[in-house]
Protein backbone atom coordinates (compact mmCIF):
# COMPACT_ATOMS: atom_id res chain seq x y z
CA UNK A 1 0.00 0.00 0.00
CA UNK A 2 1.11 3.58 -0.88
CA UNK A 3 0.70 6.38 0.73
CA UNK A 4 1.05 10.45 -0.74
CA UNK A 5 3.15 12.60 1.59
CA UNK A 6 1.91 16.31 1.09
CA UNK A 7 4.49 18.17 -0.72
CA UNK A 8 5.62 20.73 3.05
CA UNK A 9 7.75 23.19 0.73
CA UNK A 10 5.02 24.73 -1.13
CA UNK A 11 2.48 27.34 0.56
CA UNK A 12 -0.70 26.54 0.58
CA UNK A 13 -4.38 28.19 1.89
CA UNK A 14 -6.38 26.80 4.28
CA UNK A 15 -8.82 24.69 1.74
CA UNK A 16 -5.67 23.15 0.35
CA UNK A 17 -4.49 24.53 -3.20
CA UNK A 18 -1.61 25.69 -3.54
CA UNK A 19 -0.71 29.71 -3.12
CA UNK A 20 1.91 30.86 -5.79
CA UNK A 21 4.25 34.23 -4.72
CA UNK A 22 4.67 36.82 -6.64
CA UNK A 23 8.35 38.00 -5.65
CA UNK A 24 7.92 42.09 -4.39
CA UNK A 25 4.16 41.25 -3.71
CA UNK A 26 4.51 41.69 0.31
CA UNK A 27 6.26 44.97 -0.33
CA UNK A 28 3.38 45.85 -2.90
CA UNK A 29 0.83 44.85 -0.15
CA UNK A 30 2.52 47.04 2.65
CA UNK A 31 2.85 49.85 0.06
CA UNK A 32 -0.96 49.86 -0.53
CA UNK A 33 -1.63 49.64 3.42
CA UNK A 34 0.60 52.48 3.96
CA UNK A 35 -0.85 54.81 1.32
CA UNK A 36 -4.50 53.94 2.17
CA UNK A 37 -3.58 55.35 6.08
CA UNK A 38 -2.06 57.82 4.89
CA UNK A 39 -5.12 59.30 2.72
CA UNK A 40 -7.33 58.61 6.08
CA UNK A 41 -8.16 61.08 8.98
CA UNK A 42 -6.21 60.62 12.54
CA UNK A 43 -7.31 59.69 15.20
CA UNK A 44 -4.77 60.23 17.21
CA UNK A 45 -4.97 62.65 20.10
CA UNK A 46 -2.06 64.78 21.19
CA UNK A 47 -2.81 64.36 25.09
CA UNK A 48 -1.86 66.36 26.92
CA UNK A 49 -1.31 69.48 24.84
CA UNK A 50 -4.78 68.49 23.65
CA UNK A 51 -7.68 67.51 26.07
CA UNK A 52 -9.87 64.98 24.91
CA UNK A 53 -13.56 65.17 24.09
CA UNK A 54 -15.27 62.97 26.07
CA UNK A 55 -18.70 61.75 26.74
CA UNK A 56 -21.22 64.09 29.36
CA UNK A 57 -21.20 60.71 31.45
CA UNK A 58 -18.31 60.02 32.03
CA UNK A 59 -16.85 58.05 34.24
CA UNK A 60 -13.73 59.65 35.99
CA UNK A 61 -14.01 60.10 39.47
CA UNK A 62 -16.57 60.21 42.61
CA UNK A 63 -18.00 64.11 44.25
CA UNK A 64 -19.35 63.87 47.60
CA UNK A 65 -21.76 66.39 48.15
CA UNK A 66 -21.92 66.21 51.82
CA UNK A 67 -24.92 67.95 52.92
CA UNK A 68 -27.01 65.61 51.17
CA UNK A 69 -25.11 62.68 53.20
CA UNK A 70 -27.48 61.25 55.91
CA UNK A 71 -24.75 58.42 56.41
CA UNK A 72 -26.95 55.97 55.80
CA UNK A 73 -24.16 53.54 54.85
CA UNK A 74 -26.18 51.82 51.74
CA UNK A 75 -22.92 52.89 49.62
CA UNK A 76 -20.59 51.24 52.04
CA UNK A 77 -22.73 48.65 51.93
CA UNK A 78 -23.68 47.45 48.69
CA UNK A 79 -19.32 49.10 47.46
CA UNK A 80 -18.36 45.59 45.60
CA UNK A 81 -14.59 46.25 46.35
CA UNK A 82 -15.51 47.62 50.16
CA UNK A 83 -13.65 50.93 48.67
CA UNK A 84 -15.45 53.05 50.63
CA UNK A 85 -14.90 54.40 53.90
CA UNK A 86 -16.93 56.00 56.67
CA UNK A 87 -17.03 57.12 60.07
CA UNK A 88 -19.42 58.82 61.89
CA UNK A 89 -21.19 59.14 65.42
CA UNK A 90 -24.70 60.21 66.74
CA UNK A 91 -25.50 63.84 68.09
CA UNK A 92 -28.28 64.30 70.00
CA UNK A 93 -30.77 67.56 68.49
CA UNK A 94 -32.84 69.10 70.87
CA UNK A 95 -36.52 69.56 70.85
CA UNK A 96 -37.46 71.74 68.46
CA UNK A 97 -40.88 73.12 70.31
CA UNK A 98 -41.35 73.12 74.15
CA UNK A 99 -42.91 69.40 74.98
CA UNK A 100 -41.65 67.95 72.01
CA UNK A 101 -39.36 65.17 71.45
CA UNK A 102 -35.17 64.96 71.33
CA UNK A 103 -34.21 63.86 68.19
CA UNK A 104 -30.61 61.95 67.62
CA UNK A 105 -29.22 62.04 64.06
CA UNK A 106 -25.79 60.87 62.57
CA UNK A 107 -22.70 63.38 62.42
CA UNK A 108 -20.14 62.29 59.30
CA UNK A 109 -16.39 61.85 60.51
CA UNK A 110 -14.91 60.38 57.73
CA UNK A 111 -15.87 59.57 54.25
CA UNK A 112 -13.21 58.39 51.98
CA UNK A 113 -13.26 56.19 48.54
CA UNK A 114 -10.11 54.26 47.29
CA UNK A 115 -9.64 54.65 44.29
CA UNK A 116 -6.91 52.36 43.82
CA UNK A 117 -9.57 49.27 44.37
CA UNK A 118 -12.74 51.04 43.19
CA UNK A 119 -14.13 49.39 39.29
CA UNK A 120 -16.14 52.48 38.48
CA UNK A 121 -19.22 50.43 38.78
CA UNK A 122 -21.19 53.09 39.52
CA UNK A 123 -23.44 51.48 42.35
CA UNK A 124 -22.85 53.70 45.37
CA UNK A 125 -24.01 56.82 42.83
CA UNK A 126 -27.31 54.57 41.73
CA UNK A 127 -27.93 53.55 45.59
CA UNK A 128 -27.24 56.60 47.61
CA UNK A 129 -31.13 57.84 48.58
CA UNK A 130 -30.10 61.32 49.37
CA UNK A 131 -28.09 62.07 45.77
CA UNK A 132 -25.16 62.91 47.65
CA UNK A 133 -22.46 61.00 45.24
CA UNK A 134 -21.88 62.20 41.36
CA UNK A 135 -19.74 60.84 38.84
CA UNK A 136 -17.16 63.85 37.65
CA UNK A 137 -15.33 63.32 34.36
CA UNK A 138 -12.53 64.55 35.99
CA UNK A 139 -10.01 61.98 35.42
CA UNK A 140 -6.41 63.42 35.72
CA UNK A 141 -5.51 62.29 39.75
CA UNK A 142 -3.06 59.90 38.60
CA UNK A 143 -0.64 59.24 41.85
CA UNK A 144 2.52 57.58 42.09
CA UNK A 145 2.45 56.30 45.67
CA UNK A 146 -1.20 54.38 45.78
CA UNK A 147 -1.46 55.40 48.86
CA UNK A 148 -2.83 58.81 47.84
CA UNK A 149 -5.41 57.37 45.49
CA UNK A 150 -7.65 57.01 48.53
CA UNK A 151 -9.03 60.49 48.29
CA UNK A 152 -10.73 61.80 51.72
CA UNK A 153 -13.80 63.98 52.31
CA UNK A 154 -12.55 67.06 51.49
CA UNK A 155 -10.95 66.13 48.18
CA UNK A 156 -13.90 64.11 47.07
CA UNK A 157 -15.97 67.54 47.85
CA UNK A 158 -13.63 69.54 45.38
CA UNK A 159 -14.68 66.76 42.86
CA UNK A 160 -18.24 67.86 42.91
CA UNK A 161 -17.07 71.37 41.26
CA UNK A 162 -16.52 69.29 38.25
CA UNK A 163 -19.65 68.13 37.86
CA UNK A 164 -21.30 68.48 34.80
CA UNK A 165 -25.31 69.90 34.95
CA UNK A 166 -27.40 67.47 34.68
CA UNK A 167 -28.52 67.51 31.01
CA UNK A 168 -32.14 69.24 30.21
CA UNK A 169 -35.08 67.22 31.04
CA UNK A 170 -36.97 65.82 27.50
CA UNK A 171 -40.13 68.51 26.54
CA UNK A 172 -42.52 65.87 27.41
CA UNK A 173 -41.39 64.23 30.61
CA UNK A 174 -42.93 65.30 33.65
CA UNK A 175 -41.46 67.80 36.33
CA UNK A 176 -39.26 66.64 38.83
CA UNK A 177 -41.06 65.81 42.34
CA UNK A 178 -39.02 68.73 43.92
CA UNK A 179 -39.90 71.29 41.47
CA UNK A 180 -43.42 70.38 41.70
CA UNK A 181 -43.18 70.40 45.48
CA UNK A 182 -41.16 73.98 45.29
CA UNK A 183 -44.23 75.46 42.71
CA UNK A 184 -46.78 74.16 45.42
CA UNK A 185 -44.75 75.87 48.41
CA UNK A 186 -44.40 78.97 46.36
CA UNK A 187 -48.07 78.76 45.11
CA UNK A 188 -49.27 78.69 48.93
CA UNK A 189 -46.64 81.43 50.22
CA UNK A 190 -48.04 83.73 47.19
CA UNK A 191 -51.79 82.96 48.40
CA UNK A 192 -51.12 83.95 52.09
CA UNK A 193 -48.99 86.70 51.46
CA UNK A 194 -52.04 87.97 49.36
CA UNK A 195 -54.06 87.21 51.76
CA UNK A 196 -52.50 89.30 54.76
CA UNK A 197 -52.11 92.16 51.94
CA UNK A 198 -55.66 92.35 51.61
CA UNK A 199 -56.32 92.35 55.15
CA UNK A 200 -53.80 95.01 55.61
CA UNK A 201 -55.31 97.11 53.35
CA UNK A 202 -59.14 96.33 54.31
CA UNK A 203 -57.70 97.67 58.06
CA UNK A 204 -56.16 100.69 56.85
CA UNK A 205 -59.64 101.24 55.10
CA UNK A 206 -61.54 101.06 58.20
CA UNK A 207 -59.16 103.26 60.39
CA UNK A 208 -59.22 106.08 58.15
CA UNK A 209 -63.16 105.57 58.10
CA UNK A 210 -63.17 105.58 61.66
CA UNK A 211 -60.78 108.82 61.78
CA UNK A 212 -63.36 110.93 60.02
CA UNK A 213 -65.29 113.43 62.28
CA UNK A 214 -68.94 112.97 61.65
CA UNK A 215 -71.39 115.81 61.13
CA UNK A 216 -74.30 116.65 63.58
CA UNK A 217 -77.73 115.84 61.70
CA UNK A 218 -78.68 119.42 62.53
CA UNK A 219 -76.28 120.84 59.81
CA UNK A 220 -77.41 118.52 57.15
CA UNK A 221 -80.97 119.93 57.58
CA UNK A 222 -79.72 123.25 57.45
CA UNK A 223 -77.91 122.50 54.43
CA UNK A 224 -81.33 120.95 52.72
CA UNK A 225 -83.19 124.39 53.79
CA UNK A 226 -80.41 126.79 52.65
CA UNK A 227 -80.28 125.14 49.11
CA UNK A 228 -83.79 125.16 48.90
CA UNK A 229 -84.32 128.64 49.29
CA UNK A 230 -81.55 129.20 46.91
CA UNK A 231 -83.20 127.28 44.32
CA UNK A 232 -86.16 129.35 44.71
CA UNK A 233 -84.35 132.71 44.36
S1 LIG B 1 -17.98 52.90 41.80
FE1 LIG B 1 -18.37 50.78 42.50
S2 LIG B 1 -16.38 50.06 43.22
FE2 LIG B 1 -16.22 52.28 43.06
S3 LIG B 1 -16.73 53.06 45.10
FE3 LIG B 1 -18.64 53.01 43.94
S4 LIG B 1 -19.58 51.02 44.35
FE4 LIG B 1 -17.42 50.92 45.00
S1 LIG C 1 -25.62 56.19 50.44
FE1 LIG C 1 -25.50 58.41 50.17
S2 LIG C 1 -26.43 59.25 52.03
FE2 LIG C 1 -25.91 57.10 52.48
S3 LIG C 1 -23.85 57.19 53.36
FE3 LIG C 1 -23.58 56.87 51.17
S4 LIG C 1 -23.34 58.94 50.33
FE4 LIG C 1 -24.20 59.17 52.37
Amino acid sequence: MSHSSPDHRTPTTPSGRSRLSIPGSGLAKGLAVTLRTMTKRTVTEQYPDAQPELPPRSRGVIGLFEENCTVCMLCARECPDWCIYIDSHKETVPAAAPGGRERSRNVLDRFAIDFSLCMYCGICIEVCPFDALFWSPEFEYAETDIRDLTHERDKLREWMWTVPAPPALDPGAEDPKELVAARKAADKLAVQQEAARTAETHADEQARAAEQPTRPMGDSRQQAEQSEEEGRE
